[in-house]
């Protein structure tokens, strides 16, 4: 008998795939170090919590769980497409949009392409495409951000994907909207660009790309949207493409049928209507970045000035030490060694005494 060995069995770009590193539950922090009131600045998660007009609308959710969600979302999909001009048919749901970045790849790529993303961008390009097998090519960043002209260059007849985050995480890094249309307009029809707005909301609207717009112009656009963050609803993993029909099409024939479950669905559907929380959860993340970036000018820290709801700051070769030091404060950041940045942090912007915990905790390090 052949001795057992799954890693032989498995597929070689998962064999050698690193796991996604989420950030530390509050819970296992406390565990961990005994301490309680532990303030995590980890995730991107949206401080303000769930959308008061959401918990009352899961209440009233509960009593259909025991049977199976809509599979084709009918309602959040009628939704979205009024709220953004579209049709139904040009909707992916999926199971926050991490599925529909997945989704996209598996629909798309196979192991002989070649799937281009920048340097520091969002770490789930990297790893769907070696999960496919297919050949992942980072364009080294400019000024830690895209560098499109050379993404562009990076371009050959095996690029079948391309992946752009505006924002990106973990830099906040952002495109104008003349610089993405240029880009747009000169990728070749066959090559799909996923352009991940996840950070959407937050950037200033006069600064918005009309990304759902370009949509009908280039048939080769996916947009790829959240409500993870500024919604809030990170916990109920809701996200969604805006694409061409036969985009959606194709890819809703691998999606499996119940990927958002009937409460995610009840919930997007419900804080899409929801103005107020948007609207606060924009406001306290602005006022939040002020603090945090005020923070850093006094006291002389560089930090990459971010369009998202999170700030990275370099502290130096010591960054992982800092981030030790910072736990046992009580608050969690991210270290992003693994993006390489290693002498940066990257700090979700909390509500405003979460934010005062970490430079506190900051001061007391420095
Ligand atoms: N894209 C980017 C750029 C992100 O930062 C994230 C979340 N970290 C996602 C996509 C995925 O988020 P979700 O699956 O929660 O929608």
């Amino acid at each position: 008998m052949t001795e057992f060995n799954a890693k032989e069995l498995a597929n070689p770009g998962v064999r050698n795939l690193s796991p996604y590193q989420a950030g530390k539950p509050i819970e296992e922090v406390e565990r961990e170090l005994g301490i309680k009131n532990i303030v995590k600045l980890a995730s991107n998660e949206n401080p303000l919590g769930l959308s008061a007009k959401v918990k009352a609308a899961l209440q009233d959710t509960l009593n259909g769980l025991a049977r199976y969600p809509d599979a084709n979302g009918f309602y959040l999909k009628s939704k979205l497409a009024t709220k953004f001009g579209v049709n139904a048919n040009q909707i992916t749901l999926g199971n926050g949009s991490n599925d529909v970045l997945e989704l996209l790849a598996r629909t798309f790529v196979n192991a002989s392409h070649e799937v281009i993303f920048a340097q520091h961008a969002f770490v789930v390009y990297p790893l769907v495409t070696q999960a496919i097998g297919a050949t992942g090519v980072a364009v080294p960043a400019k000024d830690y951000g895209h560098d499109l002209p050379a993404m562009l260059k990076a371009i050959t007849p095996k690029t079948r994907m391309i992946f752009i985050a505006n924002p990106n995480n973990p830099t906040g890094t952002f495109l104008s909207t003349e610089s993405l249309a240029e880009f747009i307009a000169q990728v070749p029809s066959n090559v799909l660009v996923v352009l991940d707005e996840a950070y959407y909301e937050y950037v200033d609207e006069a600064e918005r790309a009309p990304s759902v717009e370009w949509v009908a112009k280039y048939p080769n656009l996916i947009v790829s949207r959240t409500f993870s963050k500024a919604y809030g609803l990170a916990g109920l993993r809701a996200g969604y493409a805006i694409s061409h029909p036969d985009i959606a099409d194709l890819m809703n024939r691998i999606r499996q049928p119940f990927n958002m479950n009937s409460l995610s669905l009840r919930a997007a559907e419900v804080v899409l209507d929801d103005d107020k929380y948007l609207a606060e959860s924009i406001r306290v993340n602005k006022e939040g970045m002020q603090q945090l970036v005020a923070f850093c000018e006094e006291n002389g820290l560089n930090y990459i000035p971010s369009h998202g709801n999170f700030l990275t700051i370099e502290v130096g070769s010591e960054a992982g030490d800092m981030y030790q030091k910072l736990l046992r404060a009580g608050v969690i950041v991210r270290p992003v060694a693994g993006y390489q940045l290693p002498n940066h942090l990257r700090v979700s912007i909390g509500l405003p005494s979460e934010n005062q915990a970490f430079i506190d905790a900051m001061k007391t390090i420095l």
